[in-house]
């Protein structure tokens, strides 16, 4: 952050953030697509293909939205994603999730999808990458989006079952920019998919992984040393180990933090109880993110203004989240150089 920008960050006073957060270019780096599903379009989509949803209405579902941990809500999320059949489902669902980020001013979106959902279902991997993958390029023709694909394997199944999904889906090696490691964390290490990731970094593919949501420190370790991740989703629990933390901030590793849902999913008990300016400060790459957003109450934008509201931070700390996102993203580094002079330009104006 040079010290001009730095400068006006700080003059722009408390009761403009709202509107500064909801203006500001940003990446989204840590979006489960099939976790933007509204109830409406999931009710939609279960009638169109005659699935029968356990919920009698959107009101109904909408209520099970309660959850105390990580499981009781991937159980929800599950049932949520057997509406999903056709193509045109796919389509329909992404398109939803990035008019939604237009809205939020997210200049790049790399969005997570689960294609063993889908497929232990019968449905074709071909239907799933195909009709994100024409959300994606219509959002940057119509909308000037910028949005790729992670492709994530469900770590609660054997690794065996990631490395055929890989295979499966490498006839559309290039609809997809890299892997994720995302569902139960707790038992389920990273190192449990050591083979896997070693094949996707041969391929060139860029590898995430999600550790230390509910997970120990020790999970972000293997992640970093075993699994290559090149960023951590959530590692929150980072802030457990001093020699960790240091290593995060002098390697500028990536955290793609996500406060409504650790809020959701009771990582933290209160949004004030967060740690991200903690985390923020100790010079780690934070990043703010959505994770599913139509199940934890709100996408980019809310996130942000709500985990604003609850720590007290400024427009400093907002141009640092925004500039780590791009600086984060796997786009190419003309991209990236193009969105933070995007992002500076958006500061000096708004200051
Ligand atoms: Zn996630």
């Amino acid at each position: 952050m040079t010290d001009a920008v730095h400068d006006f960050a700080r003059r722009i006073p408390h009761d403009r953030l709202p509107e500064l957060l909801r203006r500001m270019p940003k990446a989204e780096l840590h979006i489960h697509i099939e976790g933007s599903l509204e109830p409406e379009l999931m009710f939609e989509m279960a009638r169109r293909n005659d699935v029968k949803l356990a919920y009698s209405s959107v009101d109904e579902l909408r209520r099970a939205y309660d959850f105390n941990n990580l499981q009781s809500f991937l159980d929800i999320y599950y049932a949520g994603a057997s509406v999903l059949q056709t193509e045109q489902d796919f389509y329909d669902m992404c398109w939803a999730y990035l008019e939604r980020a237009h809205a939020d001013r997210v200049l790049r979106a790399e969005i997570f999808f689960d294609p063993q959902t889908h497929t232990v279902r019968g449905v074709p991997m071909g239907a799933v990458i195909e009709g994100l993958h024409r959300a994606c390029q219509d959002a940057q023709t119509q909308l000037g989006i910028d949005a790729e694909l992670i492709l994530c394997f469900l770590r609660h199944l054997s690794e065996q079952e990631a490395l055929d999904t890989l295979e499966e889906a490498l006839p559309w090696r290039d609809r997809f920019i890299g892997v994720g490691l995302d569902s139960s964390e707790v038992g389920h290490p990273p190192e449990k998919f050591a083979r896997v990731f070693a094949r996707c970094g041969e391929l060139g593919l860029h590898r995430v992984a999600h550790a230390g949501e509910e997970g120990p420190p020790a999970y972000i370790w293997s992640a970093l040393d075993v699994l290559k991740a090149e960023r951590i989703d959530h590692g929150v629990q980072s802030s457990k180990d001093a020699k960790l933390m240091q290593r995060l901030a002098q390697q500028r590793t990536a955290l793609t933090v996500c406060p409504l849902s650790n809020l959701k999913l009771c990582v933290f008990p209160q949004l004030a109880q967060h740690n991200i300016r903690q985390l923020l400060e100790a010079g780690l790459a934070v990043t703010v993110n959505s994770d599913d957003p139509a199940y934890f109450g709100g996408y980019l934008n809310t996130n942000f203004i709500e985990i604003f509201a609850a720590t007290g931070m400024d427009a400093g700390h907002a141009y640092q989240l925004a500039r780590n996102s791009f600086e984060a993203s796997f786009a190419d580094a003309a991209t990236r150089q193009r969105d933070i002079e995007r992002l500076d330009r958006f500061f000096a104006e708004f200051a």
